[in-house]
């Protein structure tokens, strides 16, 4: 296995030396003045520029190397590799860091002060007033607005992340009669169809399978990429090699992800796809993958997710 990983961090090596020379890649933020943020959302389009992709330089500099072949082993391997760094990757921009980091922490702040499940159902608007209310978090700051907007709203497939968007706009509200807290998770699920697969999950599976994360609202998700943007410099193509940005989780809609209780973090690794938990979700038939181990999104392999719609 090592020696198989080896080779495969070799080849890679090897390859990205090929489009090294033929990269700048910027992140560009217009300035979005002090536009009423509606009108904002209507009409500004947008803001997060990259190259072309990968692929593209490798044709124009290794004449030969058939196009599609080389991106598809290309994001195979980022897909595989996913918490690496790669020459391609795109970065926010120096500037943005801060920004990155006063918002975190602000949704942090909030996180402590909601509590965990509750934030996990908060809207955008809702944000905003909490931070307005509560001296321990403290307003967001017209910059920090911006930024959030700026992430919400760009291109993502400019960094990589070529999934769906299921959620439009940033201020989408979660309808509270909607959703069940499932008790001893700090999670909710949508009423109906994401409930009902989950208690019939919990009914064949037995006891052992655990819910580990469940509706994830707009400023959850921010929490996570943004964490995760945080964790990596602002590598924002990383970042979404791990986690949908935000907007473009299906967790918003109904999805959720499973696990084996006791297991821990290893729930979010493919060590998951040795346990029993997995082995029966497979056999029943439960798990269609949102991200498939050689999915076409961009995404890490997820063996936990547990596509509802
Ligand atoms: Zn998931």
């Amino acid at each position: 296995m090592a020696g198989k990983t080896q080779t495969m961090l070799a080849f890679y090596s090897n390859y990205v030396l090929l489009y090294r020379q033929n990269l700048i890649l910027l992140i560009q933020h217009k300035s979005i003045q002090r536009m009423h943020r509606r009108t904002f959302l209507k009409h500004t389009a947008f803001i997060i520029t990259a190259t072309a992709a990968p692929e593209i330089f490798v044709q124009s500099c290794h004449a030969g190397t058939p196009r599609s072949d080389s991106g598809v082993r290309d994001r195979l391997v980022k897909q595989k590799f996913f918490d690496m760094v790669y020459d391609d990757d795109i970065f926010l921009e120096k500037d943005k860091l801060p920004l990155l980091k006063t918002s975190l922490l602000r949704l942090k702040k909030i996180q402590r002060t909601v509590g965990y499940a509750n934030f996990s159902l908060l809207n955008f608007d809702d944000a905003l007033k909490i931070g307005k209310s509560y001296a321990s978090v403290g307003p967001f700051s017209r910059q920090e607005i911006d930024f959030l907007e700026m992430i919400f709203y760009s291109q993502v497939k400019g960094y990589g992340f070529m999934g769906e968007k299921p959620i439009k706009t940033i201020t989408e509200k979660i309808i509270k009669k909607k959703v069940k807290k499932i008790p001893h998770t700090g999670n909710f699920l949508y009423r109906g169809r994401s409930i009902k697969m989950y208690r019939r999950i919990k009914k064949e599976v037995g006891n052992d399978v655990i819910l580990t994360s469940g509706i994830r609202s707009v400023m959850k998700q921010f929490l996570l990429f943004l964490n995760k943007a945080d964790k990596s410099c602002g590598n924002l193509s990383m970042a979404s090699r791990s986690l949908a940005p935000p907007g473009y989780s299906f967790h918003g809609v109904g999805d959720f992800d499973v696990g084996k209780k006791g297991y821990g973090i290893h729930n979010f690794t493919e060590r998951f796809t040795r346990t029993d938990v997995y082995k029966k979700l497979t056999k029943l038939g439960y798990l269609k993958f949102r991200y498939d181990r050689d999915n076409d999104l961009g995404v890490r392999f997820e063996p936990w997710h547990i596509k509802v719609i």
